[in-house]
């Protein structure tokens, strides 16, 4: 096994795929410290500029306080807390839903609800640029596992046809590498047409879309009851940790009975779920954020055409920049970080053969000068790699 790996590391290494982590020094931020530097930062989900929001931190360290730190069990042994609950109730109110479920991440949340719900006569249909987590609670789940194009409905519609006692179909609400956003009116009204399952897995749109934050359902005026499975994340937008489902009392019970990802792990800390809730009063408190990072997107777009800087079609605040080859990412991005940007590359198996790319995530707290400085340094980075390839 050991030579074996030694072997495939040796492989990742010599195609430029080697995956490494940088130390930081500080807090999360646009402005971040690592290696004794300081970088603008154009790689962290913290959208709306809350992961180190003194509200956020007050209420985590008035938590503590009164709670300690670890959760000291499962949510069904004796880890869960009035914190949790409360997160629970506050979010089924915001959303409208019956009930909400924590997860300690939110990986776990999908892998836990795909694995439990279907069984072997049951389909699971998937857009193939799904997250990994839904992707391998798919391939992990007794129910066959059928992927889609990305957003291709004729692809789609092919597989509904497939023979099944029941259907669930899963999609991303905002792709996480590719920054659109599914085509939900259309996904809701095939599942009616086949009286199938829709499950959102909304983790880039929760408190960033719609204009109270509802996220993508609400962006594009469905109401949240068009998904049966509603599930989002504490780590993007709200600045937090962890994840939640939600949904009906049907899909909430199932989920504490036999979900196996939520029943033997820990609970996350209540001090955690105390600033979540922080985090989910100040999106519905503070909408200017969500308004700030919408002009911030639209300042970006239209300098990046002006610079022709090869752009996507998202209109979210996740912004890829397609490369293409490894290498010529991997070498923009150490160029860029020589300039004190921090612009990750993401590269296969993250994303497909040959589509590297700099993945540009904006946040409400970036400034115009910030944009363009990125956007000069990543003009400038790109024609200089042109030139020389
Ligand atoms: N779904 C999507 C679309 C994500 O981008 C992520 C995180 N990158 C997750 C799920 C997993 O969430 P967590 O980080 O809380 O495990």
């Amino acid at each position: 096994m050991w030579q074996k790996l030694q072997a495939r590391l040796e492989q990742r290494k010599a195609h430029d795929l080697l995956r490494q982590r940088l130390t930081l020094e500080g807090a999360q931020s646009v402005r971040i410290r690592a290696e004794g530097k300081e970088y603008l930062n154009f790689s962290s989900n913290d959208y709306l500029g809350l992961a180190n929001h003194p509200k956020l931190i007050e209420a985590m360290q008035k938590a503590a306080k009164q709670y300690g730190v670890g959760s000291g069990a499962s949510h069904l042994i004796i880890g869960h807390s009035e914190q949790h609950h409360a997160l629970e109730e506050e979010l089924a109110e915001f959303l409208g839903l019956e009930r909400a479920l924590l997860f300690s991440t939110g990986y776990m949340a999908n892998y836990g609800v795909l694995t439990c719900l279907p069984d072997k006569n049951d389909l699971i249909i998937q857009d193939k640029l799904n997250h990994a987590s839904l992707i391998d609670g798919g391939m992990a789940s007794a129910a066959k596992m059928l992927r889609y194009a990305h957003a291709d409905m004729d692809s789609f519609e092919r597989q509904m046809k497939q023979p099944a006692e029941s259907r669930l179909v899963v999609t991303d609400g905002v792709f996480s590498m590719d920054g659109d956003i599914a085509q939900l009116s259309e996904l809701a009204d095939s599942c009616k047409k086949h009286k199938a399952s829709l499950m959102i897995d909304d983790a880039h749109g929760f408190g960033v879309l719609g204009e109270q934050g509802k996220g993508s359902l609400e962006h594009f005026g469905l109401t949240q009851g068009t998904a049966d499975i509603y599930m989002a994340t504490f780590g993007k937008a709200l600045g937090g940790f962890g994840a939640f489902v939600a949904g009906s009392e049907l899909l909430i019970e199932s989920l504490i009975q036999f979900g196996r990802s939520y029943i033997y792990t820990t609970a996350m800390p209540a001090a955690v779920a105390a600033a979540n809730r922080a985090g989910l009063n100040l999106i519905q408190e503070e909408a200017w954020r969500r308004e700030k990072l919408a002009k911030n997107i639209d300042y970006f777009r239209r300098l990046a055409s002006e610079y022709h800087i090869p752009l996507m079609p998202s209109q979210t605040a996740i912004q890829p920049v397609l490369i293409g080859r490894n290498d010529k990412t991997l070498a923009i991005s150490r160029a860029l970080k020589e300039a004190g940007i921090l612009l990750v590359a993401i590269r296969p198996p993250t994303v497909p053969e040959n589509s590297a790319r700099l993945r540009v995530t904006l946040t409400a707290e970036h400034t115009t000068d910030d944009i363009d400085y990125l956007l000069e340094q990543l003009a400038l980075q790109i024609k200089q790699m042109n030139e020389k390839t």
